[in-house]
């Protein structure tokens, strides 16, 4: 029988989760790495750049690769033989008592405090619970008398695009998948990892899925040596065929749009077929280690020489006054052009809208002047030591589409910043009235930070991360995604990368 102390357990959930929110996985780094040197789509390769930039940044840095630090999934694999064990005159607490300590302590750190992103009363107040507990804890007893650990920190922005269908056993999984990934848009933040999980029951497949993000990029060692099952061979051919979709890093179309494909599967009923699939995102972060009763445990630095030493190149990008800029000059603007942007930044994301829409219908005054001014869709993280502002980017700009047309048509507001596509009716919108939506890198969160040299709230201050503030911003790079004539990046880039990719006979 091992006896693991309670505090080495949490103390060791705590450092985990300190650890991969500034440290990428380095099977992940060089994959990214891999992908940036072959991609020939000169918007994608940009933004796999800023991406691998921004991660060396927060490894020397110690602050997270991006603002949503996400909610926490722990998978633990408690040994029969393995029993824990308070300090004495210590309250005992159970599996998830502990996890949700470690993730209070990881999330509320003073040196690298993260954003707290979980909401309580999820179909009704949405209260945030202010330390990002609860974690999603999946137990399983197994043999031996260690405890193995596997700790995540999964995007809102990726979980949102989770999906899962019964399919009829005849039908064809890879036609499911390639129907389904376009219309996940951009939103989970591509280049990453799609999770698949097959079989079991409804809830077997979707938790395969997620467990299948744990595993190590590996699928070009998996082409060196073939495939040895079915599983493998379903990893190999979708591989090749969701890349030959051409969505690419941040869906601007490009050569890659996954680093790899991961497939778990599961006994099934003779009259099923379920198929989970979970993509994970630019900011993938997962780490592992085992408890074996000797202390708690503490990762060791990744070897920072793995990380490429870039430089993001802007000479070419045209420089924007925010303060200045006026509807006719953004008209000119070209969807795929970089724009570097200076000058007064207003915030505001889903629940900032929502009290601005609201105050709209009932004929109320703003607290804020939007005429003429751009509106970053961001919720940062705070600030820590001497920054003005934590890891700030953009948040996905699909989920403000419902306020569009009345933010353009009764604000004056002359364009926006986020991350992902538009929707149809916000592209109209944008249209109707000479506005412009431009994006920013999702996961590229702390260089974007980089460029916030004064930050104040002006209004929602109850709303925490989502108040409205006012940005002063110096340089900060951004990509036109819809034109004022609507035309959208999201939909040329795509299109012209997989009718390029159709000529390439096999992708590396
Ligand atoms: S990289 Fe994108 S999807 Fe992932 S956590 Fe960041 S914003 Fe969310």
């Amino acid at each position: 029988m091992t006896t693991i102390r309670q505090e080495d357990f949490i103390s060791s959930v705590a450092a985990a989760l300190q650890y991969i929110s500034y440290y990428h996985p380095v099977d992940f780094i060089t994959s990214l790495t891999r992908a940036y040197e072959r991609e020939e789509s000169p918007a994608a390769r940009d933004a796999i750049a800023q991406l691998l930039i921004n991660s060396r940044m927060c490894a020397e840095g110690h602050r997270p690769i991006c603002q949503d630090t996400g909610i926490v999934s722990a998978f633990i694999k408690v040994g029969m033989d393995a029993r824990f064990e308070p300090a004495p005159g210590e309250e005992r607490k159970d599996i998830q008592q502990m996890v949700d300590e470690g993730v209070r302590r990881a999330y509320l750190d003073p040196d690298n405090k993260l954003r707290a992103s979980i909401l309580a009363d999820p179909a009704g107040a949405r209260k945030n619970t202010k330390d990002n507990t609860p974690a999603v804890v999946s137990v399983e007893l197994v043999k031996g008398a260690a405890v193995e650990v596997i700790v995540a920190a999964k995007g809102g922005g990726s979980e949102a695009k989770a999906k899962f269908i019964m399919l009829n056993p005849s039908d064809s999984i890879v036609d499911w998948v390639l129907k389904t990934v376009p219309t996940m848009g951009a939103g989970w933040c591509p280049p990453g990892m799609l999770g698949i999980g097959i079989g079991g029951t409804a809830e077997k497949a979707m938790l395969l899925a997620k467990e299948s993000l744990m595993d190590p990029i590996d699928i070009q060692d998996l082409k060196a040596r073939g495939a040895k099952n079915r599983a493998e061979e379903l990893r190999l051919e979708l591989y090749d065929k969701v890349n030959r979709l051409g969505i690419g890093a941040q869906g601007l179309g490009g050569l890659t749009t996954v680093l790899d494909v991961k497939v778990r599967d599961y006994p099934t009923h003779a009259a099923n077929l379920p198929v989970a699939m979970i993509p994970n995102c630019a900011a993938t972060r997962h780490a592992h280690f085992v408890l074996d009763g000797s202390g708690p445990v503490y990762l060791d630095p990744p070897n920072l020489d793995l990380w490429p030493k870039l430089s993001y190149d802007v000479s070419a990008a045209r420089r924007v006054n925010l303060d200045t800029v006026t509807r006719e000059q953004a008209s000119t603007w070209k969807p795929g052009e970089v724009l570097l942007l200076t000058g007064k930044l207003l915030t505001g994301r889903d629940a900032a809208h929502q009290r601005l829409t609201a105050m709209l219908d009932r004929g109320e005054k703003l607290p804020v002047d939007f005429r003429g001014r751009f509106i970053y869709y961001v919720g940062p993280v705070d600030p820590v030591r001497d920054e003005v502002m934590g890891p700030a980017g953009p948040t996905t700009a699909t989920r403000m589409d419902k306020y569009t047309r009345q933010m353009l048509a009764e604000t004056g507001l002359l364009g926006m910043v986020g991350k992902s596509e538009r929707g149809a009716a916000a592209i109209d919108a944008i249209r109707e009235f000479s506005a412009v939506y431009l994006m920013a890198v999702g996961g590229a969160a702390y260089l974007v930070s980089k460029a916030i040299h004064g930050a104040r709230v002006l209004a929602f201050a109850d709303l925490g991360m989502e108040a409205i503030y006012e940005f002063d911003v110096r340089d900060m790079p951004v990509t036109v995604a819809v034109d004022s004539q609507g035309a959208s990046v999201h939909q040329t880039g795509p299109a012209e990368w997989q009718q390029r990719i159709a000529g390439i006979p096999i992708l590396q």
